[in-house]
């Protein structure tokens, strides 16, 4: 029997022993995992709160199901059956620009007729067509890449927003290569991204034509994807399908290497003996449990930063409001000198969000250009938040349910040099190879990465079983 301790109850830790269990049972492998999470409770950044008929995601609230892997996960789990797609107007996605909200075009046509970027950066967005593919390796900030290859309007109004929007990150810190690897390849691959989607747009519909492909009304972007009772179900799903415990309220302090396999010392002063360990925590959290066993790993996690994040729930009676919010909600530029990053309109995204004749908004407020904001009072957060939604949608009157959440370490941050800080980190754990790294500090911040990360963690630890009965 080998005993897998996997650190962290988050979707990372708990997708990891998911995959273990189910990959070690397909290999015919004896395995017993134990999942440590320092919190009293499982789901880590996902929580689904529900009070007074109102249903607030204190992180989280959904997936996009362009990706399988959290689709396949809830098959699996033999969840999908209460999977609950967001309303078909979510696909309206708005950015506050210039005092008013414009429409996220989603085609070229409605966006030649957008008001969002004026002709200037129009003709300049154009101009991606000619602009030679970059040649040199240095590691480009998403900043840079929007500069050089859209112009700096659409830097500002399309990229900065987007990338708050996803990690609350300032554009001028992020790696383009590790923040949107895609986005990276398709300039590599294509020469550009206007090229680019001309020649997929033509590849899909030669395979819809040839009926190997269906045509989607969601676009690239796909649907935001959760449960009725919120995407805490996904996480509750996973945790009660383990056939191994899970232990809450006692966080892992230090992993000490033993002959064969490692010591865990936790906050009440237990030692726990395991053959393998995967870490699924924060990595400031790893990089404390490591500190006597890999000072290189430890420092070169410390350079993962971490962005805060402010969520405010306000629910308002239908009636108060006049404004349409008939959409997913908006995002805000940083030029428009606003307190919050956007608003999310939730109870348009899923209807049961907000009892009978209410609506819940849930705005975000901090992230790395205004850090400041974890601090402020909550007197302070809510009179801000009411300040903007004045502006931008002309709300006068005060919320009759009001819920903050904070998060001191929202969202890691790829910021420049971040691939090559994860090959050093790599190197720097050749020595252990049943100590496995996983979660969203690494390869991806959506709930779709980290599965897709889980599975690949799940995948080195069955290699190393396999390797260790030779
Ligand atoms: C406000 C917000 C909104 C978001 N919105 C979306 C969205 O709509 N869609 C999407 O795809 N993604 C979204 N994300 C990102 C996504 O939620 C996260 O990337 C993902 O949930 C992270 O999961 P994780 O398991 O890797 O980490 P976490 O959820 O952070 O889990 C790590 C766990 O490790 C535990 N831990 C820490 N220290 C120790 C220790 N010493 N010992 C044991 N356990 C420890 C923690 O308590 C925690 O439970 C959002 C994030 C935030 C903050």
């Amino acid at each position: 029997m080998t005993h897998i301790a996997i650190i962290g109850a988050g979707i990372s830790g708990l997708a990891t022993a998911y995959a273990i269990e189910h990959q070690a049972k397909q290999a015919e492998f004896d395995v017993e995992t134990l999942v440590v999470e320092k919190e009293p409770r499982t789901g880590g950044k996902i929580l689904s709160i529900k009070d007074d008929g109102f249903l607030c995601e204190w992180g989280p609230n959904g997936f996009l199901d362009n990706k399988p892997m959290t689709l396949d996960l809830c098959h699996q789990l033999q969840i999908d059956q209460q999977l609950l797609r967001s309303d078909d107007n979510a696909r309206k996605r708005f950015i506050y620009s210039d005092r008013t909200l414009h429409q996220l075009p989603e085609n070229g046509f409605s966006f030649l007729k957008s008001k969002l970027i004026s002709w200037p950066g129009k003709f300049r967005l154009a101009g991606e067509m000619v602009i030679p593919k970059r040649q040199n390796e240095k590691d480009e900030t998403l900043a840079e890449f929007g500069r050089r290859r859209l112009g700096s309007e659409a830097l500002d109004k399309l990229i900065s927003p987007m990338v708050s929007g996803i990690f609350a990150g300032d554009p001028e810190t992020m790696s383009l290569k590790s923040c949107f690897p895609r986005i990276y390849e398709l300039e590599q691959e294509y020469g550009g991204l206007i090229k680019a989607m001309l020649k997929l747009a033509k590849k899909k519909r030669a395979e819809v034509k040839a009926g190997k492909a269906v045509a989607s009304a969601a676009g690239p972007g796909g649907v935001l994807t959760s449960f009725s009772g919120g995407i805490q179900e996904l996480t509750a799903g996973v945790a009660a399908a383990l056939a191994g415990k899970i232990l809450t309220g006692n966080g892992v302090q230090q992993i000490e290497q033993k002959e064969d396999g490692f010591f865990l010392n936790l906050e009440d002063g237990q030692q726990l003996e395991v053959d393998m360990v995967v870490t699924a925590a924060p990595a400031y959290a790893v990089a404390n449990m490591l500190d006597q066993l890999n000072d290189k790993s430890s420092t070169l996690l410390r350079q993962i930063p971490y962005a805060t994040m402010n969520v405010i729930c306000f629910g308002y009676q239908r009636e108060q409001i006049s404004f349409d919010l008939n959409g997913f909600g908006y995002l805000i530029p940083k030029a428009e000198g606003c307190n919050t990053l956007g608003t999310l309109w939730d109870s348009s995204i899923f209807s049961n969000r907000a009892p009978e004749g209410m609506v819940l908004l849930r705005s975000m407020m901090g992230g790395a250009a205004n850090s400041a904001a974890i601090d402020f009072s909550e007197d302070q957060v809510k009179a801000r938040t009411m300040d903007d939604l004045t502006q931008i949608m002309g709300i006068e009157s005060e919320p009759d349910f009001v819920k903050i959440f904070r998060h001191r370490h929202a969202i890691p941050q790829y910021t420049r040099g971040h691939a090559q800080r994860l090959q050093e980190l790599e190197e720097s754990l050749q020595g252990s190879p049943d100590l496995i790294l996983t979660g969203n500090a690494f390869y991806g911040v959506g709930l779709n990465d980290c599965v897709h990360a889980a599975n690949q963690a799940a995948t080195k630890v069955i290699a190393r079983m396999a390797k260790r009965r030779e």
